[in-house]
């Protein structure tokens, strides 16, 4: 399996929108990070885990020009808001994209982008099948996923396990049943959004503590904010297995 970051950074993006932060106006190419999405290659099948708002752009840089299915990790805008570009993959497929989602999640996309699904749609639309998901393992195009529950303030939010990989985004709490599920991946991904504590995500010394308890060979750390300070900076001072994500960072699991 090859896992591609599309984006690793946090809901406003990094760099921020009018913001003159040293990490916003860095030049490291580390310190741009587009909204959170990782591409799965799997023998011959592609997916990714969310559509956020740079989408389109994501997969014209990493030139994916086959995409079997959409996994949705929760519904908020920053994870959804590219689906619409989906179409692209509808003309060149001539088929309807798959979604993966738990019923809420599903709800929310049929509100969010409720002209795909009308009875009658205007030429051009986006043509997407729903699939509900439950905490429970299901299979995409003969790949299993089992979804690990976690909690993003009260959210409920999955993250998957994919064979010997997880991905984790959105997260300020993991029950101890959840880290049980994730135990024994050989990569683990996480979502830390900046040092200082936070309402709904982890903070880096939180989601590194949650790893040490997992103890995977390698980790990754995405949904990263500015505040988080410059790359090179923060990715010097965690332990040796664990990274923070980059945008472009390819592994293989
Ligand atoms: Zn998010
Ligand atoms: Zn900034
Ligand atoms: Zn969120």
């Amino acid at each position: 399996m090859r896992i591609t970051f599309l984006g690793t950074g946090t809901s406003q993006g990094v760099p921020v929108i009018a913001c003159g932060c040293e990490v916003c106006q860095s030049l490291d190419f580390r310190d741009k990070r587009l909204r959170v999405s990782i591409h799965l290659e799997i023998a011959d099948k592609s997916f990714v885990i969310d559509t956020g708002p740079d989408f389109r752009q994501q997969m014209l840089r990493e030139r994916i020009h086959k995409l079997d299915a959409v996994i949705f990790t929760h519904e908020h805008k920053d994870h959804t808001a590219g689906l619409d570009d989906v179409r692209a993959y509808n003309f060149s497929q001539k088929r309807d994209m798959p979604i993966y989602a738990r019923p809420s999640v599903l709800e929310q996309i049929q509100q969010e982008f409720a002209y795909a699904f009308t009875a009658i749609k205007y030429p051009g639309t986006p043509q997407i099948t729903l699939n509900e998901i439950h905490n429970t393992p299901f299979e995409v195009e003969g790949i299993t996923f089992t979804p690990i529950e976690v909690l993003h303030f009260k959210l409920p939010v999955y993250g998957f396990r994919i064979g010997d990989f997880t991905y984790i985004t959105d997260v300020n709490h993991i029950s101890d049943e959840a880290i049980e599920k994730v135990k024994g991946s050989k990569i683990v991904v996480i979502g830390a959004l900046r040092k200082e504590k936070h309402l709904s995500h982890f903070t880096l010394s939180e989601a590194v503590e949650v790893l040490d308890k997992i103890q995977p060979e390698q980790a990754f750390i995405t949904h990263i904010s500015h505040q988080m300070g410059l790359h090179r900076d923060v990715d010097e001072e965690l332990p040796a297995y664990i990274k923070l994500a980059y945008d472009g960072l390819s592994v293989t699991c």
